[in-house]
């Protein structure tokens, strides 16, 4: 094992003890929204993962998005993407985020999540209970950890 492995492990487990995360609604009516804190909450306590919601997407490794992606919001979910730095991961949160949901076809809504940037998970739900999200949470953090031992 060479200086860069030892490097890239340490990252991989300081990055997978300590993910932080920024959240984006695009559309959602908010339902989501509350979900999610509720999971950040001491009840649920998403914290004992080592998650920390961060406000500076340039700070952040997780973008959590909730809601369709309407014309609207198409161009700052893009800005918030862009300044993350690599390697960053999307979580979309909840049927709208996945599929449209209720807001597909309307006039001013682009679509799911996926459609304007790449999404690593997808948590479905309308909305999704907070056990549910946090399982997402832990399933990007084991498959990140998998992914680190088999390279
Ligand atoms: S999935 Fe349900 S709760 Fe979440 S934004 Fe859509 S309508 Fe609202």
């Amino acid at each position: 094992m060479n200086w860069t492995d030892v490097f890239s492990d340490v990252t991989t487990w300081a990055r997978t003890n300590s993910p932080w995360v920024i959240h984006f609604n695009s559309g959602s009516c908010n339902g989501c929204d509350i979900e999610i804190l509720a999971t950040l909450t001491p009840r649920y306590d998403l914290e004992r993962f080592g998650v920390r919601l961060e406000g500076s997407p340039r700070h952040a490794d997780v973008l959590i998005c909730t809601g369709a992606v309407t014309r609207q919001a198409r161009e700052s979910l893009c800005r918030v993407y862009e300044q993350m730095p690599a390697p960053k991961f999307v979580v979309a949160v909840g049927a709208c985020a996945l599929s449209g949901g209720v807001f597909q076809g309307c006039y001013n809504v682009i679509g799911s999540i996926d459609q304007v940037i790449p999404v690593d998970v997808y948590i479905p739900g309308c909305p999704p209970r907070p056990q549910a999200i946090t399982a997402g949470i832990v399933d990007l953090l084991t498959r990140l950890r998998e992914g680190a031992r088999a390279s």
